[in-house]
C-alpha cells in the first residue's frame, strides 16, 4: 500500500565543490534527484581565483565586543540586473552564476565575500591577547558564512514558498546548525534572512544566510546573562516563563498552534516585531522533533503572509514587508541548559513609505523608543490572518 515516494527520505543532500574550493550543497526535495534516479554531477567551470581567507576581527576594549573588519566585502555584488543574478541557476542568464546547475530546489554554499572564513592567512594563532598592547587585541575572523537559496525562482519570496519547500528549508537550517556547530572555531550559529531593499539587501533573489561566529555575539551574550540569572533565581527557564506570561495576558498573541506560538513581545523595540517560539523547551533547531518541524513550516508561512498584508498602499494593494528574521538558539558550548529557541522577525517599516531609523538614542546608547504599541501590532496581525 505504501507509495514508493513516501518511503524515500524527505530530501537528498549532495555536497560538491565550486571552482575556488568553496563547498556547495544541493538539498533536493523533488524528482529526479530526491530519489537518486539522477545524480548531481555538474562542474563549476568558472575561472575563479583562490577562495577567500579569513579577515581580522578586533576587540573593542570599551565594550568587550568583537568587530569583524571585512574590507574585501566593499567589492561584493550589489543589486545586479536579473540576468546577472549570482543566485539563479546557471544557463538562464548572461553569465554563469554561483550555482553551476541548470535547476535546483534548495542550495547552500559558502559566501564568496565572507565576514568569517574557515582558513586564515594570519601568521599568529587565535590568541586574542597575544598582541603587544591588550588595548588593541585582534584575532583571525575564523568561522564560516553561508548563503541559502530558498528556490531557483528569482521572483519568489519566502512567503510564496509551498509548505513542502518551507519544510525543506527547516531541515536545511537543522543540517547547517549541526554541521557548523561541529567546527572547532565556531561558538555560535545564526540563521537569518534579510528581506527588502529597506533592510540593505544587495541581491533580490530569495535567500537567507548563516553565520557561524568564533565568539558568542553581544546580543546573544546579553540574552544568556538574563536567562542564567533567572534560572539561578527560580530554577526555571526564562523563555518558558515569558511564554506563559504572554499566554496569560493574551493581548499580544498572534498565533497559537499545537507546537508553536507567535506573539508580539511586551517590550517590542521595532515598529513591527514578532517572536515565534516552540511550546516545548528546546535549546536549538537541531532539537526540534518531526512534528515541530512540520508545524513550523506552516506557522512561519502563515506569519510571513500576515506581514505581507499588514500595510496597504493608498490604492489598497498590500505592501511587501521588509524584514529581518533571525533564529536565536543556544550557543555551541555554553548556556545550553538555560537557552530556549526563538525566532525574531522585525521590520523598520513604521508606516507605508516611512522607515524607523536607528538614530541617536538607539545607535548612541542602545535605548530604544518605539512609536507603535505592541498590542496594536498584534491586533493588526490577527486581523489580517
Ligand atoms: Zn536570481
Amino acid at each position: 500500500m505504501t507509495d514508493h515516494l513516501e518511503t524515500l527520505p524527505r530530501m537528498r543532500r549532495t555536497s560538491t565543490t565550486l571552482a575556488d574550493g568553496r563547498e556547495l550543497i544541493y538539498f533536493d526535495d523533488s524528482e529526479p534527484y530526491r530519489s537518486g534516479a539522477k545524480n548531481r554531477e555538474v562542474i563549476d567551470e568558472r575561472p575563479l581565483g583562490a577562495r577567500p581567507a579569513a579577515g581580522t576581527m578586533r576587540l573593542d576594549a570599551l565594550t568587550g565586543e568583537w568587530a569583524s573588519i571585512a574590507d574585501h566585502r566593499q567589492d561584493r555584488t550589489f543589486l545586479p540586473p536579473a540576468d546577472e543574478c549570482p543566485l539563479c541557476p546557471t544557463g538562464g542568464g548572461t553569465m554563469p552564476s554561483e550555482i553551476p546547475a541548470h535547476e535546483y530546489d534548495v542550495v547552500v554554499f559558502e559566501n564568496r565575500f565572507p565576514s568569517f572564513a574557515t582558513e586564515s592567512t594570519a601568521a599568529e594563532p587565535t590568541a586574542a591577547g597575544s598582541v603587544a598592547n591588550p588595548m588593541l587585541a585582534h584575532a583571525p575572523a575564523l568561522g564560516r558564512c553561508e548563503v541559502v537559496c530558498f528556490t531557483s525562482d528569482h521572483g519568489a519570496s519566502f512567503s510564496s514558498l509551498s509548505v513542502a519547500r518551507a519544510r525543506t528549508v527547516v531541515d536545511v537550517w537543522v543540517d547547517r546548525t549541526r554541521e557548523l556547530s561541529a567546527l572547532d572555531a565556531v561558538e555560535y550559529v545564526f540563521c537569518f534572512e534579510n528581506r527588502g531593499q529597506e533592510i540593505g539587501v544587495t541581491l533580490h533573489h530569495p535567500h537567507g544566510q548563516i553565520y557561524a561566529y568564533p565568539f558568542v555575539p553581544a546580543r546573544t551574550a546579553s540574552l544568556l546573562r538574563q536567562a542564567t540569572e533567572h534560572h539561578q533565581r527560580t530554577g526555571r527557564l526564562l523563555g518558558a516563563d515569558l511564554l506563559a506570561a504572554e499566554l496569560d495576558a493574551g493581548s499580544r498573541v498572534v498565533v497559537r498552534g499545537t507546537h508553536w506560538t507567535a506573539y508580539v513581545p511586551y517590550a517590542a523595540r521595532w515598529p513591527v516585531e514578532v517572536h515565534l517560539v516552540p511550546n516545548r523547551d528546546v535549546p536549538d533547531l537541531v532539537a526540534l522533533d518531526d512534528a515541530e518541524r512540520d508545524e513550523l513550516a506552516e506557522v512561519y508561512l502563515d506569519l510571513l503572509r500576515r506581514l505581507d498584508r499588514y500595510y496597504e498602499g493608498s490604492d489598497g494593494s498590500p505592501i511587501a514587508m521588509p524584514y529581518i528574521a533571525g533564529w536565536h538558539q543556544a550557543p555551541v558550548r555554553q548556556g545550553r541548559d538555560v537557552s530556549r529557541l526563538h525566532l525574531q522577525v522585525m521590520s523598520v517599516l513604521r508606516a507605508p513609505g516611512r522607515l524607523k531609523f536607528l538614530a541617536g538614542s538607539e545607535s548612541g546608547v542602545g535605548a530604544w523608543i518605539n512609536d507603535v504599541s505592541p498590542e496594536a501590532v498584534a491586533a493588526r496581525l490577527r486581523e489580517v490572518g
